[in-house]
């Protein structure tokens, strides 16, 4: 099932299903118990928010061999996390707005694990009782400010860095599926999820032994080789086979 977040007619927040190109909205807990109501309000008529409210949004860095070698970096003994701010996220269609910090701000296509259940200690093979689904998102980043700081929190943290949706998918399969990056149609970045170092069980398990993590929390799990600029104009689309596509402008 698809499950998205939007603005109903009475100007509520609310989370709905998706069947085909319809939204029902739902009411109760997504996480917990909750009621379908009939989809019938024509996706395009609503504007798609975020599709979840997550309190910690997780991380991982050079996931990817590819990546991490164009770089210049080593592939992680473990996986190497970070944190971007709920602060920076935007939904499908808004605007990606580059700071005036950075003269080089560039997209990370990622496939994004959406955390169903309260999780810590989590063991890999248990790991997928404590998912809720799966989106799309490109984790921007100033890449500039990474190098020149050390620490990631500037460059990862602006407002609109943290582009995820459309929806949540909670049958999505992650073993293979190809991920792409198309800046202005023209392909940047594309590999498949089974070239990722550590599988999300493992991301899971690992990060749980950190960090509680809660219903909604967000797990990016790295991106795949071409990352690239951004510039005044463009249109990044991130796609996941399966998933579907999330689509940014950029503005100066
Ligand atoms: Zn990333």
């Amino acid at each position: 099932m698809r499950i998205v977040r939007y603005q109903n007619n009475e100007n509520q927040i609310v989370y709905g299903w998706m069947l085909e190109d319809k939204i029902g909205e739902i009411q109760g807990n997504i996480f917990g118990e909750y009621r379908r109501r009939e989809a019938k309000t024509p996706v395009k008529e609503l504007k798609l928010l975020a599709p979840c409210e997550p309190s910690k949004i997780v991380c991982v860095g050079r996931n990817y061999v590819e990546h991490a070698k164009e770089l210049g970096n080593e592939v992680p003994k473990v996986p190497l996390i970070f944190f971007k701010p709920p602060s920076s996220i935007i939904s499908n269609g808004d605007e990606i707005i580059l700071p005036v910090q950075s003269k080089q701000v560039e997209h990370e296509a990622e496939l994004v694990i959406v955390i169903g259940k309260r999780a810590k200690n989590v063991t890999a093979e248990n790991a997928k009782e404590y998912i809720f689904g799966y989106t799309i998102g490109n984790d921007v980043t100033a890449r500039d400010l990474q190098k020149s700081d050390g620490q990631w929190t500037r460059a990862k943290g602006f407002d609109t860095f943290c582009s995820f949706g459309p929806w949540i998918d909670t049958d999505f399969d992650p073993s293979d599926s190809v991920v792409t990056c198309r800046v202005n149609g023209q392909m940047r970045q594309m590999a498949s999820t089974r070239d990722m170092v550590f599988n999300v069980g493992t991301l899971i398990a690992y990060i749980s032994s950190v960090m509680t993590l809660e219903p909604g929390d967000l797990i990016f799990t790295g991106t795949p080789a071409g990352v690239g600029e951004l510039k005044n104009g463009d249109v990044v689309d991130v796609e996941i086979e399966g998933l579907g596509k999330l689509s940014n402008s950029v503005k100066a």
